[in-house]
């Protein structure tokens, strides 16, 4: 009742009227969907007192989140969070045993960067989106590109005022994931071309500021290993070995391990094949 000095918090502490219509207007459910907030129990905002004491209306953090899963479903990749969740990852041989332990051990402390490298079909895209999709699912907003259009698009807009807030969405992005980081169009006999000066440049913008602020969680798959991308550009490769030193994955650029060629077994099937042996290495 208005006027009355509420009673009570559990801890014995007593709750002012402000606070008590603050706490129940908190509680309220809303309606918004894809991921539940405990903090605004999906409305988008929660209420609190500010320094004079009034009820004021902020929005929640929750919202980038949303406005994550938005833009997954705009861009047609929603059908990727069945596909290429974490769980379908099958760990065929030791090879993917420890990329996939890495990319668990990296959700649970998603410190540094994560980095895989090397053979084009061995799953690093796989990986790396699955674990994309575990940390937005623990409500961190996500911004996940394909290098090549992203920096085709971000070079376009180089002269034009509004460069620096579009690279400011990579650099600024609570969770960023460079798919095919560094790919560029190859030569005609399918061999790989290195990337121009234009594109290290652009990289080293976005991941320079990622790397000035480690608490964002920067996720790259490249069908470079590290030490290739520190032979291009050694600040470049610099960072990125520092950053990803706990989660480093460099794939041997070896024809079996391109599971798009060379099928994986069927599942319930044979024993999986014990040949293959951990011969990638982790920096
Ligand atoms: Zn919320």
């Amino acid at each position: 009742m208005p006027g009355v000095q509420a009673l009570c918090s559990c801890d014995g502490a007593k709750e002012s009227y402000e606070e008590r219509q603050c706490r129940l207007m908190n509680e309220l459910p809303g309606h918004l969907t894809d991921y539940d907030c405990p903090l605004c129990r999906n409305k988008g905002y929660i209420y609190v007192l500010n320094e004079t004491g009034e009820l004021v209306c902020r929005k929640c953090r929750c919202l980038g989140v949303r406005e994550s899963y938005r833009r997954l479903r705009q861009s047609g990749l929603a059908p990727m969070e069945q596909a290429y969740a974490l769980e379908k990852f099958r760990p065929v041989d030791e090879l993917a045993r420890r990329m996939l332990a890495h990319a668990h051990a990296y959700v649970k402390a998603p410190r540094g960067w994560f980095f895989a490298g090397g053979q084009s079909g061995s799953g690093k895209s796989h990986l790396c989106a699955g674990i994309a999709l575990k940390l937005l699912q623990q409500g961190k907003a996500l911004r996940a590109v394909l290098w090549r259009d992203e920096a085709a698009r971000l070079k376009e807009l180089q002269c034009s005022p509004g460069y620096t807030s579009e690279l400011d969405r990579l650099r600024h992005a609570p969770v960023l994931y460079l798919d095919d980081f560094l790919k560029t169009q190859g030569t005609d006999r399918g061999a790989r071309r290195a990337p121009t000066a234009g594109d290290v440049n652009l990289a080293y913008e976005i991941l320079e500021y990622r790397y000035m602020h480690p608490e964002l969680p920067t996720l790259i798959s490249s069908e470079w290993h590290s030490g290739e991308i520190l032979s291009l550009d050694e600040a470049l490769g610099g960072r990125i070995l520092e950053r990803a030193r706990d989660h480093l994955l460099n794939i041997p650029s070896k024809a079996e391990y391109n599971r798009r060629v060379c099928p994986l077994p069927e599942e319930g099937g044979r024993e999986e094949k014990k040949t293959h042996k951990a011969l990638f290495f982790i920096a």
